[in-house]
Protein backbone atom coordinates (compact mmCIF):
# COMPACT_ATOMS: atom_id res chain seq x y z
CA UNK A 1 0.00 0.00 0.00
CA UNK A 2 2.77 2.42 1.18
CA UNK A 3 4.60 1.52 -2.07
CA UNK A 4 2.19 3.12 -4.42
CA UNK A 5 2.24 7.14 -2.44
CA UNK A 6 4.18 10.08 -3.79
CA UNK A 7 5.58 12.71 -2.31
CA UNK A 8 3.03 15.12 -2.19
CA UNK A 9 3.70 19.33 -2.26
CA UNK A 10 0.57 19.74 -2.22
CA UNK A 11 -0.64 23.10 -0.38
CA UNK A 12 -3.75 21.97 0.52
CA UNK A 13 -5.73 19.64 0.83
CA UNK A 14 -2.29 18.00 1.18
CA UNK A 15 -0.89 15.09 2.60
CA UNK A 16 -2.07 13.19 5.72
CA UNK A 17 0.33 10.85 8.32
CA UNK A 18 0.34 7.46 6.35
CA UNK A 19 -0.64 5.84 9.26
CA UNK A 20 -3.67 8.06 10.33
CA UNK A 21 -5.18 6.86 6.89
CA UNK A 22 -3.91 3.36 7.49
CA UNK A 23 -5.42 3.17 10.90
CA UNK A 24 -8.88 4.77 9.12
CA UNK A 25 -8.54 2.56 6.72
CA UNK A 26 -8.78 -0.34 9.06
CA UNK A 27 -11.97 1.20 11.06
CA UNK A 28 -13.73 2.27 7.97
CA UNK A 29 -16.53 -0.40 7.98
CA UNK A 30 -16.37 -1.45 11.52
CA UNK A 31 -15.47 1.14 14.19
CA UNK A 32 -14.63 -0.26 17.42
CA UNK A 33 -16.94 -2.78 16.90
CA UNK A 34 -20.18 -0.91 16.26
CA UNK A 35 -20.12 -2.72 13.31
CA UNK A 36 -20.65 0.66 11.62
CA UNK A 37 -18.53 3.31 10.25
CA UNK A 38 -18.29 6.50 11.95
CA UNK A 39 -19.34 7.63 8.50
CA UNK A 40 -22.63 6.43 9.53
CA UNK A 41 -23.65 6.60 13.06
CA UNK A 42 -25.48 9.51 14.35
CA UNK A 43 -23.49 12.57 15.74
CA UNK A 44 -25.69 11.98 18.98
CA UNK A 45 -24.79 9.22 19.54
CA UNK A 46 -22.52 8.02 22.31
CA UNK A 47 -19.94 6.56 20.36
CA UNK A 48 -19.46 9.82 18.35
CA UNK A 49 -20.09 12.09 20.92
CA UNK A 50 -16.81 10.22 22.48
CA UNK A 51 -15.26 11.02 19.87
CA UNK A 52 -15.82 14.76 19.65
CA UNK A 53 -14.94 14.89 23.16
CA UNK A 54 -11.34 12.95 22.74
CA UNK A 55 -10.49 15.04 19.70
CA UNK A 56 -11.19 18.38 21.53
CA UNK A 57 -9.13 17.03 24.50
CA UNK A 58 -6.49 15.85 22.67
CA UNK A 59 -6.02 18.92 20.58
CA UNK A 60 -6.42 20.88 24.11
CA UNK A 61 -3.43 19.11 25.58
CA UNK A 62 -1.28 19.21 22.30
CA UNK A 63 -1.62 22.98 22.17
CA UNK A 64 -2.04 23.66 26.07
CA UNK A 65 -5.44 25.39 25.20
CA UNK A 66 -6.23 27.29 28.51
CA UNK A 67 -9.52 27.01 30.38
CA UNK A 68 -10.73 30.01 29.46
CA UNK A 69 -10.79 29.21 25.56
CA UNK A 70 -13.67 26.65 23.44
CA UNK A 71 -12.74 24.76 21.04
CA UNK A 72 -15.31 24.58 18.17
CA UNK A 73 -15.46 22.47 15.17
CA UNK A 74 -17.35 24.04 12.30
CA UNK A 75 -17.61 24.20 8.42
CA UNK A 76 -17.11 26.75 5.53
CA UNK A 77 -13.49 27.17 5.13
CA UNK A 78 -11.18 29.68 6.63
CA UNK A 79 -12.84 31.58 4.60
CA UNK A 80 -16.49 31.81 5.92
CA UNK A 81 -14.17 32.80 9.36
CA UNK A 82 -13.24 36.00 7.60
CA UNK A 83 -16.89 37.03 7.60
CA UNK A 84 -17.95 35.22 11.08
CA UNK A 85 -15.04 37.28 12.79
CA UNK A 86 -16.73 40.47 11.96
CA UNK A 87 -20.02 39.58 12.54
CA UNK A 88 -19.04 38.44 15.93
CA UNK A 89 -16.38 41.01 16.94
CA UNK A 90 -16.51 44.23 15.05
CA UNK A 91 -19.66 45.85 17.04
CA UNK A 92 -17.01 46.09 19.96
CA UNK A 93 -16.01 49.75 18.57
CA UNK A 94 -17.04 49.36 14.86
CA UNK A 95 -13.68 49.30 13.26
CA UNK A 96 -10.87 46.55 13.40
CA UNK A 97 -7.28 46.77 12.05
CA UNK A 98 -5.88 44.34 9.51
CA UNK A 99 -2.23 43.52 8.47
CA UNK A 100 -1.92 42.81 4.76
CA UNK A 101 0.26 39.92 3.91
CA UNK A 102 -0.95 37.68 1.12
CA UNK A 103 -3.58 36.51 -0.54
CA UNK A 104 -6.01 35.04 2.07
CA UNK A 105 -5.56 38.35 4.70
CA UNK A 106 -6.52 40.59 1.95
CA UNK A 107 -9.23 38.34 1.14
CA UNK A 108 -10.69 38.38 4.76
CA UNK A 109 -9.90 42.39 4.82
CA UNK A 110 -12.17 42.80 1.47
CA UNK A 111 -15.04 40.49 3.58
CA UNK A 112 -14.74 42.23 6.97
CA UNK A 113 -15.18 45.72 5.18
CA UNK A 114 -18.51 44.63 4.50
CA UNK A 115 -19.19 44.87 8.89
CA UNK A 116 -17.31 48.05 9.68
CA UNK A 117 -14.25 50.09 9.42
CA UNK A 118 -11.39 48.39 8.42
CA UNK A 119 -7.82 50.02 9.43
CA UNK A 120 -4.76 48.92 7.05
CA UNK A 121 -2.18 48.09 9.85
CA UNK A 122 0.33 46.67 7.21
CA UNK A 123 0.44 46.07 3.50
CA UNK A 124 3.35 44.34 1.80
CA UNK A 125 1.95 44.28 -1.50
CA UNK A 126 4.56 46.98 -1.98
CA UNK A 127 7.85 44.31 -2.21
CA UNK A 128 4.94 41.57 -4.08
CA UNK A 129 4.19 40.26 -0.07
CA UNK A 130 8.03 38.60 -0.05
CA UNK A 131 8.43 39.68 3.83
CA UNK A 132 6.39 40.38 6.97
CA UNK A 133 6.30 43.77 9.00
CA UNK A 134 8.90 44.76 11.50
CA UNK A 135 6.25 45.10 15.30
CA UNK A 136 7.08 48.58 14.66
CA UNK A 137 5.69 49.31 11.36
CA UNK A 138 2.61 47.85 12.43
CA UNK A 139 0.06 51.17 12.76
CA UNK A 140 -2.42 50.10 15.22
CA UNK A 141 -5.38 51.36 16.98
CA UNK A 142 -5.88 50.81 20.77
CA UNK A 143 -9.80 51.24 20.08
CA UNK A 144 -10.03 49.00 17.55
CA UNK A 145 -12.52 46.06 17.96
CA UNK A 146 -9.20 43.67 17.30
CA UNK A 147 -6.32 43.37 15.63
CA UNK A 148 -6.44 40.61 12.71
CA UNK A 149 -3.13 38.81 10.65
CA UNK A 150 -2.35 35.34 8.81
CA UNK A 151 0.33 33.41 10.61
CA UNK A 152 1.35 31.85 7.58
CA UNK A 153 0.92 32.97 3.97
CA UNK A 154 0.42 30.39 2.15
CA UNK A 155 0.99 31.48 -1.78
CA UNK A 156 3.78 33.77 -0.95
CA UNK A 157 5.72 31.78 1.65
CA UNK A 158 5.73 33.85 4.71
CA UNK A 159 5.85 33.27 7.92
CA UNK A 160 5.43 35.50 11.06
CA UNK A 161 7.88 34.69 13.42
CA UNK A 162 6.23 37.03 15.92
CA UNK A 163 3.18 37.50 17.80
CA UNK A 164 1.79 41.15 17.16
CA UNK A 165 1.92 43.35 20.42
CA UNK A 166 -1.49 45.19 20.53
CA UNK A 167 -1.94 46.08 24.16
CA UNK A 168 -5.80 45.19 25.20
CA UNK A 169 -6.90 44.67 21.63
CA UNK A 170 -7.68 41.00 20.62
CA UNK A 171 -6.08 39.29 18.32
CA UNK A 172 -7.93 37.30 15.68
CA UNK A 173 -5.43 34.97 13.66
CA UNK A 174 -5.69 33.23 10.71
CA UNK A 175 -3.35 29.83 11.31
CA UNK A 176 -5.01 27.58 8.29
CA UNK A 177 -1.15 26.92 7.03
CA UNK A 178 1.02 26.44 9.79
CA UNK A 179 -1.30 25.22 12.97
CA UNK A 180 -0.07 22.44 14.83
CA UNK A 181 3.60 23.39 13.09
CA UNK A 182 4.75 24.32 16.57
CA UNK A 183 4.07 25.21 20.11
CA UNK A 184 1.76 28.55 20.28
CA UNK A 185 1.33 30.72 23.45
CA UNK A 186 -2.87 30.47 23.21
CA UNK A 187 -3.29 33.16 25.62
CA UNK A 188 -1.79 35.79 23.51
CA UNK A 189 -4.85 35.33 21.17
CA UNK A 190 -8.54 36.11 21.02
CA UNK A 191 -9.25 33.73 17.94
CA UNK A 192 -7.21 31.56 15.94
CA UNK A 193 -8.48 29.42 13.38
CA UNK A 194 -7.75 27.13 10.42
CA UNK A 195 -8.99 25.34 7.95
CA UNK A 196 -8.27 21.90 8.60
CA UNK A 197 -6.85 20.35 5.00
CA UNK A 198 -3.49 22.04 5.23
CA UNK A 199 -2.15 20.67 8.32
CA UNK A 200 -5.17 18.90 10.73
CA UNK A 201 -7.35 16.52 8.29
CA UNK A 202 -9.59 16.42 5.39
CA UNK A 203 -11.64 19.45 3.91
CA UNK A 204 -14.60 20.15 5.76
CA UNK A 205 -13.78 20.85 9.12
CA UNK A 206 -12.49 24.89 10.32
CA UNK A 207 -11.16 24.87 13.74
CA UNK A 208 -11.80 27.70 15.94
CA UNK A 209 -9.67 28.63 19.10
CA UNK A 210 -11.86 31.26 20.78
CA UNK A 211 -11.49 33.18 24.26
CA UNK A 212 -14.76 32.71 26.64
CA UNK A 213 -15.43 36.71 26.69
CA UNK A 214 -15.30 37.53 23.22
CA UNK A 215 -18.69 36.26 21.76
CA UNK A 216 -22.11 37.54 21.86
CA UNK A 217 -21.96 40.36 20.56
CA UNK A 218 -23.04 39.78 16.98
CA UNK A 219 -24.93 42.10 14.42
CA UNK A 220 -28.69 41.04 15.31
CA UNK A 221 -28.86 40.04 11.66
CA UNK A 222 -25.78 37.56 12.16
CA UNK A 223 -27.14 33.91 10.82
CA UNK A 224 -27.83 31.41 14.09
CA UNK A 225 -24.46 28.83 12.13
CA UNK A 226 -22.56 31.96 12.43
CA UNK A 227 -22.73 33.06 16.01
CA UNK A 228 -20.00 31.53 17.98
CA UNK A 229 -22.11 31.93 21.01
CA UNK A 230 -24.88 29.22 19.83
CA UNK A 231 -21.81 27.28 18.26
CA UNK A 232 -20.26 27.43 21.91
CA UNK A 233 -23.44 26.73 23.89
CA UNK A 234 -24.29 23.25 21.08
CA UNK A 235 -20.76 22.46 21.85
CA UNK A 236 -20.54 22.54 18.28
CA UNK A 237 -23.65 20.74 17.21
CA UNK A 238 -25.85 23.44 16.51
CA UNK A 239 -26.26 20.87 13.34
CA UNK A 240 -24.74 18.08 12.25
CA UNK A 241 -20.69 19.08 12.33
CA UNK A 242 -18.29 17.16 9.72
CA UNK A 243 -18.35 13.82 11.73
CA UNK A 244 -16.20 11.93 9.76
CA UNK A 245 -13.34 15.28 10.21
CA UNK A 246 -13.35 15.56 13.80
CA UNK A 247 -12.31 11.77 14.00
CA UNK A 248 -9.56 11.78 11.63
CA UNK A 249 -8.26 14.90 13.39
CA UNK A 250 -8.51 13.11 16.54
CA UNK A 251 -6.03 10.07 14.66
CA UNK A 252 -4.00 13.27 13.66
CA UNK A 253 -3.55 14.72 17.28
CA UNK A 254 -2.71 11.44 18.82
CA UNK A 255 0.05 10.55 15.89
CA UNK A 256 1.24 13.97 16.49
CA UNK A 257 1.36 13.04 20.34
CA UNK A 258 3.01 9.58 19.61
CA UNK A 259 5.66 11.19 17.62
CA UNK A 260 6.98 14.15 20.66
CA UNK A 261 3.85 17.10 20.21
CA UNK A 262 4.60 20.32 18.84
CA UNK A 263 7.95 20.91 20.07
CA UNK A 264 8.97 17.50 17.89
CA UNK A 265 6.66 19.16 14.88
CA UNK A 266 8.38 22.30 15.05
CA UNK A 267 12.02 20.76 15.26
CA UNK A 268 11.36 18.44 12.50
CA UNK A 269 9.82 21.75 10.54
CA UNK A 270 12.90 23.02 11.05
CA UNK A 271 15.10 20.42 9.72
CA UNK A 272 12.72 20.23 6.07
CA UNK A 273 12.40 23.77 5.73
CA UNK A 274 16.33 24.48 6.01
CA UNK A 275 17.23 21.97 3.46
CA UNK A 276 15.31 23.36 1.35
CA UNK A 277 16.21 26.94 2.04
CA UNK A 278 19.95 26.16 2.66
CA UNK A 279 20.42 24.26 -1.28
CA UNK A 280 18.15 27.80 -2.75
CA UNK A 281 20.42 29.97 -1.25
CA UNK A 282 23.41 27.93 -2.82
CA UNK A 283 22.19 27.44 -6.06
CA UNK A 284 23.12 28.84 -9.55
CA UNK A 285 19.27 28.29 -10.92
CA UNK A 286 16.82 28.16 -8.34
CA UNK A 287 15.68 31.31 -6.33
CA UNK A 288 13.99 31.83 -3.19
CA UNK A 289 12.10 34.99 -3.52
CA UNK A 290 11.28 35.78 -0.14
CA UNK A 291 13.25 37.54 2.42
CA UNK A 292 15.75 35.40 4.47
CA UNK A 293 13.57 36.47 8.57
CA UNK A 294 10.50 35.95 6.67
CA UNK A 295 10.42 33.05 5.40
CA UNK A 296 7.40 30.05 5.91
CA UNK A 297 8.77 26.86 7.39
CA UNK A 298 5.85 25.38 5.74
CA UNK A 299 5.51 26.73 1.99
CA UNK A 300 8.86 27.11 0.05
CA UNK A 301 8.36 29.22 -2.86
CA UNK A 302 10.94 29.08 -6.01
CA UNK A 303 11.58 29.91 -8.90
CA UNK A 304 14.66 29.62 -11.93
CA UNK A 305 13.24 32.92 -13.43
CA UNK A 306 12.38 31.68 -16.20
CA UNK A 307 8.68 30.39 -16.94
CA UNK A 308 9.34 27.11 -19.59
CA UNK A 309 12.30 26.14 -17.41
CA UNK A 310 9.93 26.22 -14.59
CA UNK A 311 7.37 24.54 -16.13
CA UNK A 312 9.82 22.07 -17.06
CA UNK A 313 11.07 21.48 -13.77
CA UNK A 314 7.62 20.64 -12.41
CA UNK A 315 6.86 18.37 -15.06
CA UNK A 316 9.78 16.37 -14.84
CA UNK A 317 9.50 16.13 -11.23
CA UNK A 318 6.30 14.40 -11.33
CA UNK A 319 7.69 12.08 -13.54
CA UNK A 320 10.38 11.13 -10.66
CA UNK A 321 7.14 10.77 -8.31
CA UNK A 322 7.42 14.54 -6.65
CA UNK A 323 3.69 15.99 -6.73
CA UNK A 324 1.86 19.37 -6.92
CA UNK A 325 5.32 21.49 -6.89
CA UNK A 326 3.58 24.01 -9.24
CA UNK A 327 3.18 27.48 -7.74
CA UNK A 328 0.50 29.20 -7.40
CA UNK A 329 -1.40 31.08 -10.24
CA UNK A 330 -0.85 34.08 -8.84
CA UNK A 331 2.73 33.82 -8.16
CA UNK A 332 4.04 31.42 -10.58
CA UNK A 333 7.24 29.23 -10.28
CA UNK A 334 7.60 26.47 -7.54
CA UNK A 335 6.10 25.85 -3.84
CA UNK A 336 6.51 22.56 -2.18
CA UNK A 337 4.54 22.58 0.82
CA UNK A 338 6.17 20.90 3.27
CA UNK A 339 3.27 20.07 6.65
CA UNK A 340 3.89 18.10 9.13
CA UNK A 341 3.14 14.53 7.06
CA UNK A 342 5.64 15.19 5.00
CA UNK A 343 8.79 12.70 5.76
CA UNK A 344 12.08 14.52 5.91
CA UNK A 345 13.38 11.68 3.62
CA UNK A 346 10.80 13.08 1.18
CA UNK A 347 12.52 16.83 1.44
CA UNK A 348 16.11 15.26 1.02
CA UNK A 349 15.13 13.38 -2.25
CA UNK A 350 13.83 16.66 -3.79
CA UNK A 351 16.90 18.32 -2.91
CA UNK A 352 18.58 15.78 -4.84
CA UNK A 353 16.30 15.91 -7.64
CA UNK A 354 17.00 19.64 -7.58
CA UNK A 355 20.56 19.13 -7.90
CA UNK A 356 20.03 16.82 -10.69
CA UNK A 357 18.07 19.03 -12.50
CA UNK A 358 19.95 22.53 -11.88
CA UNK A 359 23.68 20.44 -13.36
CA UNK A 360 21.35 19.37 -16.25
CA UNK A 361 19.94 22.89 -17.38
CA UNK A 362 22.91 25.29 -15.86
C1 LIG B 1 -6.10 27.65 2.36
C2 LIG B 1 -6.15 28.88 3.19
C3 LIG B 1 -7.35 29.60 3.36
C4 LIG B 1 -8.62 29.22 2.67
O1 LIG B 1 -9.13 28.12 3.30
P1 LIG B 1 -10.56 27.51 2.94
O2 LIG B 1 -10.73 26.48 4.00
O3 LIG B 1 -10.46 26.96 1.55
O4 LIG B 1 -11.57 28.58 3.04
C5 LIG B 1 -7.31 30.70 4.19
N1 LIG B 1 -6.19 31.09 4.81
C6 LIG B 1 -5.03 30.41 4.67
C7 LIG B 1 -3.81 30.88 5.39
C8 LIG B 1 -4.98 29.29 3.86
O5 LIG B 1 -3.82 28.62 3.71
Amino acid sequence: MASKRVYNFSAGPSMLPLECLEKAGSEITNFNNTGMSVMEMSHRSKVFTSILQETKAGLKGLMKIPDNYEILFLQGGATLQFAMVPMNLMSRTGKADYAITGNFSGLAYNEARKYGTCNTAADTKDRNHTYIPAQQELITDKDASYFYYCANNTIYGTEWKYIPETGDVPIVCDMSSNILSCPVDISKYGIIFAGAQKNMSPAGLTVVIIRKDLPGRQFDYTPVMLNYEVMIKKDSMHNTPPCYNIYMLGLVVKWIEQKGGLEAMEQLKKERSSLLYDFLDNSGLFKCPVEPDSRSGMNVVFSTGDNELDTRFVSEAEKAGFFNLKGHRSVGGMRASIYNAMPVEGVKKLVEFMKDFELKNK
